[in-house]
């Protein structure tokens, strides 16, 4: 069992990423991946450090631009990572008219810092890290219009998981089905050295008992070489945790994957 999709990619389009997105197509054709989506962060925050650094129009000029380029050696697909969409629906609601195919979003910020600050650690126990963390979350899936919720439980890959599992989580994860929100498994903590992806599998089991059938699989890579990576890890924890297939979204509708 075999994913060919990366759908979680950053390109120099993001302050964080090293590599352009040529760079990152052409490894993704060496790789045999027939799906790449580009998602770099869209951030509002004041206090993030990719704060109002995409462009917004030379990005999207560009991937229409590589869709044509790579026209049947890869499926080019329009994504965006948009930092905390629920604290800003006016922009929200702009990127809605921009033709994406996918939109994920995700919480990264905590008391005005990175969420894997250690230094919160300083002011605050684990525990209310995660709590005020899982609360966040909870109210951006409360506010939805995404498709992708990205890297559930991240605090984890900088932080060490906390004692027990947040009943916040149960909650997250029923508003994710009843949205049809698609929940991503992010492969960028085997990187780390951790033996889990995010979020881990006790929560993807969680999600499936509850009725979850929607997962991605992105492997959040901010530089070539780790495009693609823990793709077939991530197959088997899904297998595992009783998924049918992953799926990707082509103009904002889910399709499932072809194993
Ligand atoms: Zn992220
Ligand atoms: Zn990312």
């Amino acid at each position: 069992m075999k994913i060919a999709a990366d759908l979680h990619v950053h390109s120099t389009f993001s302050i964080d990423a090293e590599d352009e997105m040529d760079a990152l197509c052409r490894r993704a054709v060496d790789l045999g991946l027939e799906f790449l989506c580009f998602t770099d962060h869209y951030d509002l925050l004041e206090e993030d450090i990719g704060y109002d650094y995409l462009d917004l129009d030379k990005y999207c000029r560009a991937l229409e631009a590589l869709r044509v380029e790579y026209d049947g050696k890869l499926r080019v697909l329009k994504g965006l990572e948009f930092g905390e969409p629920h604290l800003f629906p006016r922009e929200f609601a702009d990127i809605q008219e921009r033709g994406f195919d996918l939109i994920m979003a995700g919480i990264h910020s905590f008391d005005s810092c990175f969420i894997g600050d250690r230094t919160l650690l300083e002011r605050f126990s684990r525990e209310e890290v995660f709590e005020h963390y899982y609360q966040e979350v909870l109210k951006l899936v409360e506010f939805g219009g995404f498709d992708v919720l990205a890297h559930l439980d991240l605090p984890k890959r900088y932080l060490g998981a906390p004692e027990g599992q947040n009943g916040l989580v149960e909650r997250i994860l029923s508003s994710l089905v009843k949205k049809g929100i698609a929940l991503e498994v992010n492969t960028s903590p085997l990187r780390k050295g951790l033996a889990e992806c995010s979020p881990d599998h006790e929560i993807l089991r969680l999600f499936q008992l509850q009725g979850g059938e929607r997962v991605t699989v992105g492997s959040d890579a901010h530089r070539s070489r780790d495009l693609g990576s823990g793709l077939r890890y991530a197959a088997a924890l899904l297998e595992r945790a009783g998924f049918e297939r992953p799926g990707y979204f082509y103009k904002r509708e889910y399709l499932p994957l072809e194993w």
